[in-house]
């Protein structure tokens, strides 16, 4: 069973990849992590994340090492630093490098060829990395719930977070290289009224259904 999973920042999509995962006894790999982590590399090298040959150098040198719930980059253990602000304003501009994406899918593909199952979350998991996955979902909310979420989550100002929000969707849905949309295929679940329970409960049934 390959589930794959696109939905824009903040719709509560990791906490249920990683849920319905362990549900169904399967690996869960989160690609929003891989670009983090080259755009931890990028900053540590106190490279531009806008200078794109030398954004593409950083990515091939890098060595990185992704587990369930670790990252490390040339052996410093980012995990919260790829979480961090800094990551986060930066990350949009690394993973608009179509160099970038064609290296990182490739690793992508890798990971789930070597297992032969498990659930991927991202931005273009059901469009490009995946396309022919057993299921594929679209989770999704509205900003201003998305913005409440973060803040419960850790701290802010709703209207600050709720405008960042709104400012890397549209990077990533206005990028020309593999841009977030929802795949024709795709099951649209909209969580801004729903509980993670009740999502996690609703994908399991599509599994089993
Ligand atoms: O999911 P997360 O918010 O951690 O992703 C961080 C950023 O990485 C996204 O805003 C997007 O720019 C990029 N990303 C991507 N394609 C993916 C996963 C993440 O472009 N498959």
């Amino acid at each position: 069973m390959i589930i794959a999973i696109d939905g824009p920042a903040g719709a509560g999509k990791s906490t249920v990849a990683r849920r319905v995962a362990a549900e169904l006894g399967i690996d869960y790999l989160d690609t929003g992590a891989m670009y983090r982590a080259v755009t931890f590399g990028v900053l540590a090298r106190e490279i531009d994340p806008t200078a794109t040959d030398a954004v593409i150098r950083v990515c091939r040198e890098l060595d990185l090492a992704i587990t369930v719930d670790r990252v490390l980059v040339d052996g410093i253990d980012a995990t919260s630093a790829i979480r961090g602000p800094e990551v986060t304003s930066a990350v949009s501009a690394v993973a608009a490098t179509p160099e970038v994406r064609k290296f990182l899918v490739e690793l992508q593909r890798d990971w789930i060829r070597t297992r032969g199952a498990g659930v991927v979350e991202g931005r273009d998991i059901t469009t490009v990395v995946l396309p022919d996955a057993d299921l594929k979902l679209f989770v999704t909310a509205s900003p201003r719930v998305r913005a409440e979420r973060r803040v419960a989550e850790s701290g802010g100002d709703v209207e600050e977070v709720e405008a960042t929000i709104v400012e890397r969707d549209r990077r990533d849905e206005t990028r020309e290289a593999s841009p977030l949309s929802v795949a024709s295929e795709a099951v649209v679940i909209d969580t801004s009224e729903m509980s993670i329970d009740d999502v996690v409960a609703d994908v399991l049934s599509r599994v089993k259904g």
